[in-house]
This record gives structure tokens, C-alpha cells and sequence, in this order.
């Protein structure tokens, strides 16, 4: 048998203590899978008196990040100290140090991404990251190769279990945003502050990276729309279960093929069938993270709780789906756990300069969010008297907008002993743009009759 792979990691929080148990008391499972035994020879934190939930060699834990740096025995070091600063440079020093690098940490790969994936590229070392997107679920090595025969033309996800259990819950037990975000936080589902999860940007970042490896396009969270749950009310959930929909935190990128332009008047009267010598111009990336009704019968609409859940359209194998824990300690060690394997087989240092990732090859543009096409959901509250819902279509009239359902549901005559003067108008729209609709939107919300901020959700039709 080859000789014993030595790895550090480099934190021992959550995600670390999960990886340590698996190599401690895997450690049979892990030699058979490898080819040779996975040793743990050191372990980073930043305070070495604190209690740990895994019992380790004696004399593995330290303080001291240079004693990695200086080993040359250890060959692996796993990151997962989390944040951007100092795991950037501590990266680089490992990867300095003729270490390859194992990696959880999905920010640092969007804030650092190009820079690191350079310098290991420069420097022939690897840095695997299979956990960095949806936990547990093994996308990376999907889109990297296990869909190598096709071009992947769209990606529909649930990529953040918060939101997804936030959603779950004011579906299924009525509850409010913020009951159901408290809950969230007492399971440990969501952070003290959750707002990177709640407002759209983990899912974003992780969307990035999905896109980096199908599309060879580096798409930062600011170049394409990004919304999150935080606005949904339960009269939203409610209206959208009765139109026949659920709402999700709906990650997307689709690959929009170019568009041939039409041929000048000189280039008509060419002869027939002689090429035009005219360039196609290049297709375009359309790609949000936005909370949006999926009809109930998809297969989105029916993952609930903390999950997640990834549709992959390729141009040959046609759709196909992963779905399960997109993080948690376990999830996300197996996942970890799998790409030391694979650097102790020599699998991951094949593939890795493969990745179409930060490299500088042309891609595709991102359309702009103006341009995108969609149907739409609007929730509004209105003054209850005659002429109002003329007013308002003839405003989204005027935008091109074509209905494609109102509903007004009917109020009591009397609320709280006074005479109710509000109704919610609820309406479904055609495929339109989102620039007609902010257009649109931006004059509904002047509108005298109308008494509260829209509610403005994309429907995927
Ligand atoms: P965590 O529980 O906060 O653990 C961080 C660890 O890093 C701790 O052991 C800490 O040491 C150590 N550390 C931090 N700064 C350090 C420094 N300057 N020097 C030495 N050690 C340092 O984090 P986590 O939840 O395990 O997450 C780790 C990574 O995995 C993050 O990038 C996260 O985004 C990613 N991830 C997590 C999950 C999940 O479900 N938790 C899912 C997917 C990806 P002390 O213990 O001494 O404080």
C-alpha cells in the first residue's frame, strides 16, 4: 500500500469536528477508499484550551498555523475557519507551500475565487471544493464532470436551507416570517443574524459558483438581481396556494443562444445561400436569485424544511436532479471528506485544471435584469371604490402588460368596528420584462388609489 497521506485542517468549529470524526473513527472506510491511510497530523484553532466534541491525538491541536506551512509531510491542508480574511492568505501561503487545498468556504472562493484558482493553477496544486456548494450534495463533481458530455443550458436551485425552512413553515403551520424565522435560529438552522441568508446573497454566491463551473462565466452577486424572503407576508403564501403555486427562494441561469441578427439590405440581395460572413452575436446569461411561485406538481415546489435541491438541464442528458442537506456538520463533512479522497487517489488533481474556472477564456454576458422576461405575481392593497382596478390595469395596459388573472378577494363590511375601506388585489400577469415592470410598478406605486408598497414576486412558467 502507498504510503500514508498526512492532512491538516485548519479550524475545528462545526464543519472540522465533522471531518475529524469521520477520519478518526472511519479510519478502515477512508484507507480501503483512498488506497492509503488518511492521517491527521495536525489541527489549527485559534484557542487550544477551548473543550472539543472530538477526542484527538494528543499533541495534534495548535495554535500555530506555521507548523503546517513548515511540514513538508503534510501535503493537505482543509480550510474551514470561515470569512475571507485570513483564510485568502493563509490559503495562498498553503498553496505557497506546495500544498493542495481543500476548501468549504464559498465567500472566499467568490471574493478570491480568480486569484486563488490562479496561483494554484501557476503553482500545479489543486484546491477541491465540493462542499463550498450545497453541502452535502455532490454538484461540484456533477457539473465538473459527471456531465462532461454536455453543455449545461440552465440551473434552477433551492440553494439556501434557511430560507427554504423559513418558507416551509409559513406553508405548512401558517406561520408568520418572523415566527418562523425565530424557530429557525432555535434549531440552528439560521444564524443570530441571518440576514446573508435571508436576503438572498448565500444562495447568490453559491449560484456564482454553480454558474463559474457550467458556464465558464465569473458572475459576481452584484451583476445579476438578487432578492430574498425577507418581504414575504402570509397573505402571500396563502394567495399563492390558491393560485396553484409555492413560494421558493428560486436560484437560476439560464443560457440564452444567440440571436442571429437579421441580414442588412446588401447582404439580401447576395446570392442565395453564399455565407453572409456576418458573426452571430453571443448568447447571454440570464441569471437572479429571487423568491418566485413554482407551480405545485414541480419537482422544486415540493422540497420542504431545511433542504436543498438543484435541477440541471444538459443539451444531451436532458434534466436531471439532485436533492438533500445543502449544509449541517455531517452534510458538509462528508462532503469535504470526499474531496481528501479524492486528493489521496490523485483523482482531484486530474480534474481540477480541467474546471473551466477563472480562467481567462471570453463568456457569455449577463443579461441585464431590465431584459429579463418572466410572468409575474403583484399583491397590492387598495382603496375599495369604483374604478379602481380600471385605473390599474390601464397603467399596466400602458406598460404592455397583459393580465393574466385578477383576483379581489372579498372583505368584510366592518373591520375593528369601522367600515373596511381596503381591499388586496392580487394579479397574475403574462410573460412580460422586469424593466416594463419596474416601469410599471414605479407608477402603481403612486397611484392615489393604491395604499401599501407592492408586492412583487417572478413566476416560473
Ligand atoms: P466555525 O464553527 O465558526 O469554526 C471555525 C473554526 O476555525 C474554529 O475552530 C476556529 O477556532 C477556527 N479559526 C477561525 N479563525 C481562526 C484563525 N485565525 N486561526 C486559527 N483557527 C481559526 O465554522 P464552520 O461552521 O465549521 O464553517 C467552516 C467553513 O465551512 C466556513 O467557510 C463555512 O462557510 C463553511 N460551511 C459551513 C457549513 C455549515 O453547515 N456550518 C456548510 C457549508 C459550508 P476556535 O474553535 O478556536 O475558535
Amino acid at each position: 500500500m502507498s504510503k500514508p497521506l498526512n492532512i491538516a485542517l485548519i479550524g475545528l468549529g462545526n464543519v472540522g469536528t465533522g471531518v475529524a470524526r469521520i477520519l478518526l473513527e472511519q479510519s478502515e472506510r477512508m484507507t480501503r477508499r483512498a488506497g492509503r491511510a488518511i492521517q491527521l497530523r495536525r489541527v489549527v484553532v485559534r484557542d487550544v484550551h477551548r473543550p472539543r466534541d472530538v477526542i484527538l491525538p494528543v499533541g495534534v491541536v495548535t495554535d500555530d498555523l506555521q507548523s503546517v506551512i513548515r511540514d513538508p509531510e503534510i501535503e493537505v491542508a482543509v480550510e474551514l475557519m470561515g470569512g475571507i480574511h485570513p483564510p485568502r492568505e493563509v490559503v495562498l501561503s498553503l498553496l505557497d507551500a506546495g500544498k493542495d487545498v481543500v476548501t468549504a468556504n464559498k465567500a472566499l472562493l467568490c471574493e478570491c475565487g480568480d486569484e486563488l484558482f490562479a496561483r494554484a493553477r501557476e503553482l500545479g496544486r489543486t484546491i477541491a471544493f465540493e462542499a463550498a456548494v450545497a453541502g452535502g450534495i455532490p454538484i461540484i463533481a456533477a457539473v465538473g464532470q459527471a456531465m462532461a458530455a454536455n453543455q449545461i443550458v440552465g440551473i434552477q436551485a433551492i440553494l439556501n436551507g434557511t430560507s427554504n425552512y423559513i418558507l416551509t413553515e409559513m406553508l405548512l403551520r401558517q406561520q408568520s416570517y418572523a415566527a418562523a424565522l425565530r424557530q429557525a435560529q432555535e434549531l440552528g438552522y439560521a444564524e443570530a443574524d441571518p440576514s446573508l441568508d435571508v436576503n438572498g446573497t448565500d444562495a447568490a454566491q453559491k449560484l456564482g459558483l454553480l454558474a463559474q463551473l457550467a458556464f465558464g462565466r465569473r458572475a459576481t452577486t452584484n451583476s445579476f438581481h438578487v432578492s430574498g424572503i425577507d418581504r414575504i407576508e402570509q397573505a402571500d403564501i396563502k394567495y399563492a396556494t390558491e393560485l396553484g403555486y409555492t413560494i421558493k427562494l428560486l436560484a437560476s441561469a439560464r443560457l440564452i443562444p444567440p440571436v442571429p441578427s437579421p441580414p442588412s439590405a446588401e447582404e439580401r440581395v447576395r446570392v442565395r445561400g453564399s455565407s453572409s460572413g456576418q458573426e452571430e452575436a453571443p448568447g447571454l446569461l440570464a441569471m437572479s436569485v429571487r423568491p418566485t411561485l413554482i407551480r405545485q406538481d414541480q419537482p422544486l415546489a415540493q422540497i420542504h424544511g431545511p433542504y436543498n435541491a438543484i435541477l440541471l438541464d444538459g443539451d444531451v442528458v436532458g434534466t436531471v436532479w439532485y436533492s438533500g442537506r445543502g449544509a449541517g456538520q455531517m452534510p458538509t463533512a462528508s462532503a469535504v471528506t470526499a474531496d481528501i479522497i479524492d486528493l489521496a487517489i490523485g483523482r482531484a488533481q486530474l480534474t481540477f485544471p480541467r474546471l473551466d474556472l477563472w480562467n481567462d477564456t471570453p463568456a457569455v454576458p449577463v443579461m441585464p435584469e431590465h431584459a429579463v422576461s418572466s410572468r409575474f405575481y403583484l399583491r397590492l392593497l387598495v382603496e375599495d371604490r369604483p374604478h379602481v382596478m380600471a385605473d390599474l390595469t390601464h397603467i399596466l395596459g400602458q406598460h404592455r402588460i397583459s393580465l393574466a388573472s385578477v383576483i379581489q378577494p372579498e372583505a368584510p363590511e366592518v373591520e375593528a368596528g369601522e367600515p373596511t375601506t381596503t381591499v388586496p388585489l392580487i394579479i397574475m400577469t403574462h410573460r412580460t420584462t422586469a424593466g416594463q415592470l419596474a416601469a410599471a410598478e414605479r407608477e402603481l406605486q403612486a397611484a392615489p388609489a393604491v395604499r401599501a408598497p407592492l408586492m412583487t414576486l417572478a413566476v416560473a412558467d
